[in-house]
């Protein structure tokens, strides 16, 4: 029997169910997922969901599923957010932020929820916070990934993607079993579209132009927890539990700033222990 969510609601929109309900829990957990295309945000996403139970929403997701269907079945929004991403430009903000208004269901889900690629602007970011307030639900922290550009480069270009089942290897690090056969259903192993080089120049201008300031944005709300995404998974993993404003019950810990917004000395101490 399949356990795992299917993230109907997110993938197809808010006509769709998801084929389970949420797990109760005590409390719901709501984070944001930051970091440059390649940090290993997809890993450190299902696993913060595992740990925390929420459900994994990321929007390149959305424009990928958008991408299996027949041409016929796309919206001319959609038509045209498939050529940014093909060429590696962000979608515009309009389009991503209609997709999201039509999944309010998944913001205000009682299973909570960890966005993975949206925001990816600080005018996403506004309208986040306002969905979010409408829905009366607040962020428990927004995780920023920072990694020197020179290794996101080299984790993107050797990575590959199993088009079947999705799963993730890398040529030099993670390497199939059988040269571009995927180890855990058999299907053929290819490099996203946007992995591509030149791809990956234009998705890294992106990021920089319109996703860094981002970070800056969640510092000042209080709600960023930076973290190095150097290690293996495990690793990255630990430190990001470690950094979490949460407590051993679960509840989110209240963050002291100084007159400026900074977070406290002692808060600096711990991630310069990294
Ligand atoms: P990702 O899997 O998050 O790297 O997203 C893949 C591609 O989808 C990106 O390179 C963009 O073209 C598009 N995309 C995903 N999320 C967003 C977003 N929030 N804003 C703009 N474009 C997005």
């Amino acid at each position: 029997m399949n356990t795992k969510n299917d993230r109907a609601t997110w993938l197809k929109g808010e006509d769709a169910r998801c084929s389970m309900p949420p797990k109760f829990t005590q409390q719901s957990f709501r984070f944001v997922l930051l970091g440059a295309p390649g940090v290993g945000k997809g890993t450190q996403a299902e696993l913060l969901c595992e740990r925390f139970h929420t459900c994994h929403l990321s929007t390149g997701d959305v424009f990928r599923m958008a991408k299996c269907l027949a041409e016929s079945e796309r919206t001319p929004a959609m038509q045209t957010a498939l050529g940014h991403m093909r060429r590696g430009e962000l979608v515009p903000d309009g389009t991503v932020l209609d997709l999201i208004s039509e999944r309010a269901r998944c913001l205000r889900c009682h299973g909570g929820f960890l966005l993975d690629g949206f925001p990816r602007t600080v005018k996403q970011a506004e309208a986040l916070d306002a969905l979010l307030e409408r829905e009366k639900v607040a962020l428990t922290a927004v995780v920023n990934y920072e990694l020197p550009l020179g290794q996101i480069v080299e984790r993107l270009a050797g990575r590959r993607t199993c088009a079947d089942c999705k799963a993730v290897f890398h040529v030099a690090t993670l390497p199939p079993l059988n040269d571009g056969v995927c180890d855990h259903c058999g299907g053929q192993l290819v490099q996203r579209e946007d992995d591509r080089p030149e791809s990956i120049r234009v998705r890294m201008a992106a990021y920089e132009a319109s996703t860094s300031p981002l970070a800056e944005f969640y510092r000042r709300k209080n709600l960023l927890v930076s973290i190095t995404a150097d290690g293996s998974p495990q690793e990255i993993f630990e430190r990001t539990l470690a950094l979490l404003p949460i407590t051993q019950s679960g509840r989110r810990q209240r963050q002291e700033t100084n007159e400026d917004g900074q977070q406290p000395k002692e808060y600096h101490e711990c991630r310069s222990g990294i």
